[in-house]
């Protein structure tokens, strides 16, 4: 059974200087988090709530998503769900989930999708209309290329551009106004990209997550998701270029920038 959306609950816990942790529940108090790189501060929060954590879910092995996995599990008893695939190199998982794989979990339906170019195990995970991205995909901008090639990477984007606009995004960091200095760097006119930077800059200056975003609106701006726009391409001087050459041309730049 496919949960309505209304019946679905998001919240973030931050941690560290710039990650999310997600939380999410459907229809109950029974959370399941994502990417918990650190555990006190989620369980102050679901101590709180006076809320149960059934489980964990995790997209890819860093240290700063996975590091509070096993005192969350001891606390809560929360079971935990990864890549089979990187299960050598994730917290002891409880069950190993691959591309394609449903789950029913804490009464909410997750689908999974392998998004490789991160890391080559990274999966992300779709709750009715919550997109759960860890660093595959941020507001305005991209993972880093530790383990995939550009054209990898670029193929996994496709995937996530290939859901409905509607989709809400959450990313595993607060990185969106950076990003947005280096989406207008490369296109310093954008009507669109100046009036979002005024609203960045307010939910900065008061601590508020400028996440979850939209696929509409990161198919609109964010530089990695515009490679096929041939009009956009050719004011970058990126018009003999292939889709996937853009990709890696501008993920090059960003990383210098
Ligand atoms: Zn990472």
């Amino acid at each position: 059974m496919i949960m309505p959306q209304e019946s679905l609950i998001v919240e973030a816990v931050p941690v560290f200087a710039d990650n999310y942790v997600w939380m999410f529940a459907c229809n109950n108090n029974d959370y399941v988090a994502v990417d918990p790189g650190e555990a006190t501060a989620v369980s102050q929060w679901l101590k709180e709530r006076k809320a149960t954590l059934s489980h964990i879910l995790l997209t890819h092995h860093h240290n700063d998503h996975i590091g509070g996995v096993e005192s969350l599990q001891r606390e809560f008893g929360a079971k935990i769900i990864g890549n089979k695939a990187d299960a050598h190199r994730l917290p002891t998982l409880d069950h190993g989930i691959s591309q394609g794989d449903s789950l029913d979990i804490a009464g909410c339906q997750v689908q999974v999708l392998d998004t490789p170019g991160h890391t080559v195990g990274h999966v992300i995970y779709k709750v009715a209309d919550a997109l759960f991205v860890g660093d595959t995909l941020f507001s305005l901008g991209c993972g880093r290329l530790f383990e995939g090639s550009p054209q990898t990477m670029w193929q996994s984007l496709q995937k996530i551009q290939n859901l409905p606009d509607s989709t809400k995004i959450y990313p595993a960091h607060e990185y969106t106004l950076t990003n947005h200095g280096f989406a207008l760097s490369l296109e310093p006119d954008n009507q669109d990209l100046l009036e979002l930077q005024k609203e960045l800059m307010r939910k900065n200056d008061n601590n508020i997550p400028s996440l979850p975003t939209t696929l509409a609106q990161e198919k609109k701006l964010n530089p990695f998701l515009r490679t096929e726009d041939d009009e956009w391409a050719a004011k970058l001087g990126l018009a003999t270029k292939s889709p996937q050459e853009r990709f890696a041309i501008l993920r090059e730049k960003r990383n210098h920038f």
